[in-house]
């Protein structure tokens, strides 16, 4: 039985329409499978799926494509400001694995966010207060118009590293989902290999320990589970596992509401 089948699609689009305010919140650091759980759970429920990473990345893209140099704070926070990001869903022929695209100020930069280039640079660019402020102000906004129920879809599934503790903090489901560095580190070399794009191992797994770091040591909004956030260790897991789990967890949470 898969895991989606073990639950009747009905019953979930019903639940969805019962948690109030419509929002939930998954935070975790990088590879812990969040993003795919917050995408399955979303296309479950209906609701709009937001990934603020790649709103994060769209940012470090846009500096680095206009030569500003990341450690030059006034000019990054100039930069997070003027840009126009625009997350929409993918079009018919945009099927090509995307989970939303992402268009800076008009042009297609979904794969290209995903450059080694930024991966180096976004904690860095991240930790800066002026980005926060100008990113964190655009998700609340949107956050809080599906959250009421005033926009084309019933809710909304947030998911980064400071959704449920800064972003959103009165969301009605926080997850908090983490796997071993190890385990995290094999599942971005499967990607990156499968992407085409041979990388060392060892390489990923220090790359990603240090962009760890940097996110939960950051002053502000570091990455953390939120006091309330039901936490999820997926180490060994599967993605249909773990959102079977999460659904589980929501299942409750409505239950006791
Ligand atoms: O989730 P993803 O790995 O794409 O996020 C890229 C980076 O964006 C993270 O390493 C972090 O520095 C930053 N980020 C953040 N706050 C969020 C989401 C992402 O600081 N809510």
């Amino acid at each position: 039985m898969t895991a989606t089948s073990e639950f009747h699609h009905q019953d979930i689009l019903a639940l969805g329409r019962q948690l109030r305010p419509a929002v939930i919140a998954i935070d975790g650091p990088a590879a812990s499978g969040k993003s795919t759980l917050g995408f399955r759970l979303a296309g479950l429920l209906d609701y709009l799926f937001l990934d603020t990473g790649v709103m994060y990345r769209a940012v470090t893209w846009a500096v680095l494509a206009q030569g500003i140099a990341c450690s030059d704070e006034a000019a990054v926070g100039d930069c997070a400001h003027a840009v126009d990001i625009d997350i929409r869903a993918p079009g018919a022929d945009q099927q090509d694995g995307r989970h939303t695209t992402v268009l800076v100020d008009g042009r297609d930069v979904t794969w290209l966010i995903r450059a080694p280039e930024v991966d180096r640079n976004v904690s860095v660019v991240s930790a800066y207060p002026e980005v926060r402020r100008a990113l964190t102000t655009k998700q609340r906004q949107i956050a809080h118009r599906y959250g009421r129920g005033d926009a084309d879809r019933p809710g909304i599934v947030l998911v980064g590293r400071d959704t449920g503790t800064v972003v959103v903090p009165d969301a009605a489901l926080k997850l908090y989902v983490d796997a071993t560095p190890e385990e995290r580190a094999r599942r971005r070399h499967r990607e990156l290999e499968k992407q085409g794009k041979p990388v060392d191992y060892d390489q990923v797994l220090a790359d990603m320990i240090r962009r760890d770091r940097i996110d939960s040591e950051r002053a502000v909004a570091p990455l953390r589970p939120a006091d309330d956030a039901i936490r999820i260790d997926n180490t060994g897991q599967d993605a249909g596992a773990t959102l079977a789990q999460a659904v589980r967890v929501l299942r409750q949470k409505v239950a006791s509401d």
